[in-house]
This record gives structure tokens, sequence and C-alpha cells, in this order.
């Protein structure tokens, strides 16, 4: 089992699955996208699965797939079905943008996906085209609606939340998250490298003060080792806030990897510590769970304040 310096139990993976997306949202790629790592960099799917078996046996049981956008990753359903049959894992989750997710939506339900995330930042056609620079907003609401036909329940609405872009949406988001029955979750504008707006960023407190002007909300708190904060809204519906200017160092259960096997501890590391140069070097499993155990065991924790990362992108990180 692996422990972090907090003494709280690491049970959940976070991967990137492709460097590549479909979309070029304003906070998170540049116009032009960013230079793709070559394939011959990304990790296999084998090579997915070979890690995650790995790290089971390490105490990791949950595993979210992201990217990038994962839906683009080619074999996605089968890497879905692979990695929900691996000893040791009891839930697969999905972090994505939608766009592909009416193609895609059964067969992932098929292949034992238990959840899904989606990325939505506003529920207006034009608007959608100015935050994404693509025309793909219809192909998103087609995704939410096949999702739920399938049975993904409870579907998860991420949106970030920009002054001047989407603030006006906030009350008409959390009435198409009660109207769907969606879990509607706002996340803060994370400082991280030259996409940084401070003119975009609006504290959570002031969304949550929007909220509660026009909803009752009664404070849950965290609901489980994950950033978010929940407040009831309604009876069984509830409203997550994100806090992205704040450490979670202390509750912190996750360990990333990127598209290219570099793996992550915390997500303001500086510096990568390359899996994918273990599994193409010959060593068997057992010697890569020394190595990162090892590797855990001396991370140091970081603050968000002192992250500075110019050339990061959020799409390489996996969120
Ligand atoms: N493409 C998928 C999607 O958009 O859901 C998965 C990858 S995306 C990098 C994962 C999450 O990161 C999305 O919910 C996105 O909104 C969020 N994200 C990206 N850049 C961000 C930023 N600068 N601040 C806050 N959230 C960000
Ligand atoms: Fe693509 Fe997701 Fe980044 Fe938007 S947030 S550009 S959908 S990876």
């Amino acid at each position: 089992m692996l422990v972090n310096n907090f003494n709280i139990k690491i049970d959940y993976l976070r991967i990137s699955v492709t460097d590549r997306c479909n979309l070029r949202c304003i906070y998170c790629m540049p116009p032009e996208g960013i230079i793709n790592k070559p394939h011959e960099e990304l990790l296999t799917l084998e090579e997915i699965v070979r890690l995650v078996s790995i790290f089971t046996s390490l105490g990791i049981s949950k595993i979210r797939l992201t990217g990038g956008e994962p839906l683009v990753r080619r074999g996605i359903v089968n890497l879905v079905e692979s990695l929900a049959s691996v000893e040791g894992i009891e839930e697969v989750f999905l972090t994505t943008n939608g766009t592909l997710l009416s193609f895609y939506a059964e067969g992932l339900k098929k292949a034992g996906l238990r959840r899904i995330n989606i990325s939505l930042d506003t529920l207006k056609e034009d608007k959608f085209k100015k935050i994404t620079r693509s025309n793909s907003f219809h192909r998103v609401l087609e995704g939410i609606d096949k999702a739920k036909e399938v049975g993904f329940y409870p579907l998860k609405l991420n949106v970030v939340v920009m002054k001047g872009i989407n603030e006006d949406e906030i009350i008409d988001f959390v009435d198409f998250a009660l109207s769907q029955g969606i879990t509607l979750r706002f996340i803060e504008f994370m400082k991280l490298n030259s996409l940084w707006r401070q003119d975009y960023y609006m504290p959570l407190g002031e969304v949550r003060r929007i909220c509660a002007a026009r909803f009752s909300l009664r404070m849950i708190g965290k609901t489980g080792p994950g950033p978010a904060i929940y407040y009831e809204l309604e009876k069984g519906r509830v409203l997550g806030f994100i806090k992205t200017s704040q450490d979670n160092c202390k509750r912190c259960n996750r360990l990333r990897i990127t598209s290219t096997g570099e793996l992550k501890v915390c997500l303001y590391e500086a510096q990568d510590f390359c899996l994918r140069g273990l599994l193409r070097n010959g060593l068997i499993d057992e010697e890569i769970k020394e190595i990162i155990k090892s590797r855990i065991e001396i991370k140091e924790y970081t603050s968000y304040k002192n992250w500075n990362s110019p050339g990061v992108y959020m799409s390489s990180l996996g969120g």
C-alpha cells in the first residue's frame, strides 16, 4: 500500500492516454494547439495495462482516463475493457469533452466504465465556439443524452468559470444540472502557463455567492479525497466547487501518468519521472514496482504558489 507524506492512502491513478485533442479551449491550449509528442513516445495500450497492473500491486484501485481528449485515442474502448478486468481495479472513470461520447458511450458502458465527467463551459453555441474554437456544441449535448441513455449515473459536469466569459451562465448551469439530473462542479480557472488571464479569474467564493443568492445551499463538505467541496441544492442533489488556488496535498490520494509515461506524484511537481524507459528497457514488474515505491517515498510536496511551469499544458497533465 502507498501512503503519502500526510499518511493518506494513495489509491487513485489518473492516466492521460493522449496529448491530442479535438478542441482548443482557451484556458488549456493555444489556438494552434501544442506540438504533439511523437507517436512512438506515447505509451502503448499494452504498456498502460501493464503499468496499471503494477500499480494495483501497490494499492491503486481506481483509474481515471483523461488527456488531451481520451476519446480520440484509438482503441479506447478496448483499453477500458482491459483495465476494468485487471485484478485489483475496482473502478475505471473517464473525463471527456463529450464531443465523441455519442459514438462511444454504449461501448464504454459495456466495457465496464463506471463514471463519466464531462467538461462543458457554456450552454450557448456561439460562446462554445469562442471558448473551444470548435463547432461541436451540439455533439456535446448529444453525448450527454447518450451517456444518460445508456445508464451513466450520476453524470458529472465540470465548468471552468471565467469572468466576462461564462459568469453570466452560472445560474443557467445550475438549472441545467437540476433539470438533467447531473452533478455540477464549478472549477476555478487555474494559473498554469501563458494562457493564464488574470482578467478571466473569478474566485470560487464569488461563484458560490451567486448560487447562494438564488438557491439555498447547505454545506456538506468533502465527500471523498478529491478537491471538490459539495453543497446540497435540494434533496439528493448536490453542487460542487473545486478551488484550484489552494493546496490540496493533505487529502491528496492520487498519482498521475502523462501520455508519454511520466509519473507525477504531484500536479505541481517540476520534475517528471519516466516510467516508459523502465518498461522499454526490459525491467521486470517487481523492479518497476520497487522504483515507483522509492520515487513516491522521496517526493516533497510543492505548493501551487511556487509553481512555475510556463511550458506545461493541462492537456499533457490530464487535469
Ligand atoms: N479533454 C478532456 C476534458 O476537457 O474533459 C480531458 C482533459 S482536460 C485537460 C481535464 C480538465 O481540465 C477539464 O475539465 C478542463 O476543463 C480542465 N482544465 C484544463 N485547463 C484548466 C485550467 N487552466 N484551469 C482549470 N481547469 C482546467
Ligand atoms: Fe482539449 Fe480538454 Fe484541454 Fe479543452 S480542456 S483543450 S477539451 S484537453
